[in-house]
């Protein structure tokens, strides 16, 4: 290619739903930045972004989609969004290989959990850069990053008992139960980064200052999020990564029918699992708590508490207070939705960093992987939300128990939304989070900087490299 083509750039996403969701946002935001963006998946899953991505190509500003050819009797994982970080991937390297032999782009961002790919792509020896993704932001990646090194969980008696985060600008105490990430996936992670080129972050400068300068001193890094506000038709919003469960007009008259900030949303990202009786807890506290809601419920369980949650739908829809999605959830248009004041979320970071692009307050309800760290950066850093009180991870170990009573629902929907001080000082902070986003990806704004400076520095790559 001559100097002067786009600079071209592979996105290659991990397999699972939070994973795949921004890479496709990334790439969508380096086209809009003047790129050329090719997605790289597999037959199954370019299936949930392939409408999104023909939209993007009918309006001007196209990413490309690139199947990797894979044997017919191969494929990650029977549903296209259970995918955990440990799910081998490595059948994709050979395919992976030949498609960068014949089309060489100038970089390839792939996700940390292809730990593969780093030798794979090394030792080919393109000169192509290849980035890592960082879909976890600054403060979790120091954090862990901190407490790998120094394991401060090594000087506490039990796993319940508080230590002290080392080396991070505030104060923040975390306990050993909070801490699910097993060696396996942070050695993969380490794997990725090794020799990488550099990193791309879904964050922006402004909502952890002091962390992204602790990131940067360890990492070649731009951080250029939240990739998220790259979606800017109803359409792209309604539908990330999977068809909502609830049309578009349904769901924004109910919200149009509801005061301003009284509507708390609540959903636990892309592969929630609760036991039963957990489920009936929230469902009581949200109905104590009188407040407007609306909550979504994947992977409906049957048996135990299958009847109650029908007539706890039945009687919220009677009297208008909730409103139940059995299913995929049109999030980022409920969350920028003016009738919208709270989230109960399990912390995922682009949950988090959603919420916060859409200047609403956050109850936190973190379950597994490093939704521990986001919900500290939440409370403790930020201030703009409540902790309901989950202990450890039920995710993973998936006992049938209940961590969080209705109670503590119940106290932590009325701490947030009933009107108090406390609530309206988070609120009022969070919405200036919600702009200082919106004015990072705009022109000026630093993250629209550093995507610039990365297309940029690419092109320059090149011309050394030739
Ligand atoms: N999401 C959605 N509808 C749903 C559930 C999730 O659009 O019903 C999106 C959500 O907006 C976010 C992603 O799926 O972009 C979930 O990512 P997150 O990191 O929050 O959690 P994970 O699924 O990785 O646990």
């Amino acid at each position: 290619e001559s100097i002067s083509s786009p600079v071209e750039m592979f996105f290659f996403p991990f397999v699972g739903g939070g994973h795949q969701i921004p890479m496709v946002d990334m790439a969508r935001m380096f086209a809009v930045h003047g790129a050329t963006s090719v997605i790289i998946s597999t037959p199954k899953h370019a299936l949930s972004f392939r409408e999104s991505i023909h939209r993007d190509q009918q309006s001007g500003r196209p990413v490309f989609i690139e199947i990797l050819p894979l044997p017919d009797n191969i494929d990650i994982a029977d549903s296209d969004m259970s995918a955990t970080p440990v799910t081998d991937t490595s059948m994709l390297q050979e395919p992976l290989k030949k498609l960068l032999l014949q089309r060489k782009p100038d970089c390839i961002v792939h996700d940390m959990f292809h730990h593969w790919a780093a030798d794979a792509i090394d030792n080919l020896e393109l000169n192509v850069a290849r980035i890592v993704f960082n879909g976890i932001g600054c403060f979790a990646s120091c954090a862990r990053e901190n407490i790998s090194k120094f394991k401060p969980q090594d000087k506490v008696d039990s796993k319940y008992e508080p230590f002290v985060v080392p080396g991070l600008p505030d104060r923040i105490e975390m306990t050993q139960s909070q801490l699910p990430v097993t060696q396996i996936v942070q050695d993969n992670m380490r794997k990725s980064k090794e020799n990488c080129y550099g990193m791309v972050v879904n964050s922006f400068y402004e909502l952890e200052p002091a962390y992204v300068e602790q990131f940067k001193k360890g990492n070649r890094a731009w951080i250029v999020g939240p990739v998220s506000l790259y979606n800017r038709n109803i359409a792209d919003k309604a539908e990330r990564g999977k068809k909502a469960a609830i049309d578009e007009q349904t769901i924004l008259s109910w919200l149009h029918s509801k005061p301003p900030n009284s509507v708390l949303y609540i959903s636990f990202g892309s592969s929630p699992r609760f036991a039963p009786q957990q489920i009936l807890e929230l469902a009581h506290g949200l109905q104590a708590s009188n407040q407007p809601f609306i909550w979504v419920i994947r992977n409906v369980f049957k048996g135990e508490g299958a009847e109650f949650l029908t007539e706890f739908e039945e009687k919220m829809r009677e009297s208008k207070q909730g409103l139940i999605i059995n299913g995929w959830a049109p999030q980022l248009l409920i969350l920028e939705h003016g009738s919208v004041g709270g989230f109960m979320t399990h912390c995922g970071w682009n949950s988090t960093l959603e919420g916060v692009s859409c200047g609403v307050p956050m109850i936190t309800w973190p379950i597994s992987a490093e939704q521990f760290f986001n919900e500290k950066l939440v409370t403790d850093v930020l201030k703009i939300g409540v902790r309901v009180g989950s202990l450890d991870w039920l995710w993973w170990n998936m006992e049938p128990r209940v961590s969080v009573g209705r109670d503590m629902v119940e106290a932590a929907v009325k701490r947030l939304m009933g009107g108090g001080e406390e609530g309206g000082e988070m609120r009022n902070k969070a919405r200036l989070i919600g702009e200082m986003a919106k004015k990072a990806v705009e022109g000026g704004g630093l993250s629209y900087k550093e995507a610039i400076a990365l297309i940029n520095e690419l092109k320059d790559r090149r011309r050394i490299i030739e």
